[in-house]
């Protein structure tokens, strides 16, 4: 099953068409993309039921899939060779910061760039469709929705100021967090722990790694983050990226105006982002 956000409101994406969901459920199911996950169960019911399409698809009218989560969660240098073009050791716990709610976006969109030091980062994100609060090593799986791509856009230079990183601040520009095209549900691959994510940037592809090298999976992240903090249905946990972004290259690249990335994540989507000028103000 696939759910998204067309222009505010929730629908399935069929083969041939989107579902408005609130309609096609005689509203009983909410109309607000958001609210999706607070009946999960009843949206796959309805799935099942194979509801006619009600529009065709246009991926112009999708919006950020999940667009108000109550919680983000990002997590740094979850693959090895990440860390190591990073300089730093592999870590023993997740390093988890927030990319705040306000700078997600969608599957087709426009962003604005802040400075000359932007940086793109593929990944796999996680969304929480059950609460989840001290869940053990091996159910993490049970907890979520379903999956989207995304992009952790990064300002290197806020994220990294001394004298303490603020890599919320620096991740959390408007616009800063591109995800979609949709959610889709992890029972439509075939291995939802082993999916191939890679970036373009102007068609030359900067990542390409496979989810299966993530130091700490999503079961154990749900595992781990839910140890300390409740997750909540409709949370967003942003999986880290693998290697080949471009502030630790030499000499270091970020992206420019006029710059398209595309992202993909096999089996789940592809989402574009095309990076203007900041517009004056
Ligand atoms: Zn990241």
């Amino acid at each position: 099953m696939r759910v998204a956000n067309a222009d505010g409101r929730s629908v399935l994406v069929v083969d041939d068409g989107v579902v408005d969901i609130a309609t096609a459920s005689g509203g009983t199911l909410p109309d607000d993309p958001q609210l999706l996950y607070e009946h999960w169960a009843d949206v796959r019911s309805l799935a099942e039921q194979a509801p006619p399409p009600t529009a065709p698809f246009e991926l112009s009218a999708l919006r950020a899939p999940v667009p108000r989560p109550r919680q983000v969660f990002a997590i740094g240098m979850n693959y090895a060779a990440h860390a190591a073009e990073a300089g730093v050791e592999a870590p023993t716990f997740p390093p988890t910061f927030t990319k705040f709610p306000t700078c997600l976006t969608g599957p087709d969109a426009t962003v604005e760039l802040p400075s000359a030091f932007v940086d793109w980062e593929v990944e796999l994100v996680v969304v929480i469709g059950r609460h989840a609060y001290e869940v053990e090593a091996g159910s993490g799986w049970g907890h979520v929705a379903g999956l989207t791509v995304g992009q952790d856009l990064s300002e290197r230079i806020v994220q990294t100021r001394p004298p303490a990183p603020q890599f919320s601040l620096g991740k959390s520009f408007l616009g800063f967090g591109p995800t979609g095209p949709w959610v889709i549900t992890p029972d439509e691959l075939d291995d939802p722990d082993d999916l191939e994510l890679s970036c373009t940037v102007n068609g030359e592809e900067v990542q390409k790694s496979r989810t299966s090298d993530l130091i700490f999976g999503v079961d154990v992240l749900i595992h781990l983050l839910s140890g300390i903090t409740p997750l909540l249905p409709g949370d967003l946990i942003f999986t880290g990226t693998p290697s080949g972004v471009g502030g630790t290259r030499t000499p270091p690249r970020f992206l420019a105006p006029g710059d398209e990335l595309v992202t993909t994540v096999e089996g789940v989507g592809t989402i574009y982002t095309h990076l203007v000028e900041r517009s004056a103000r």
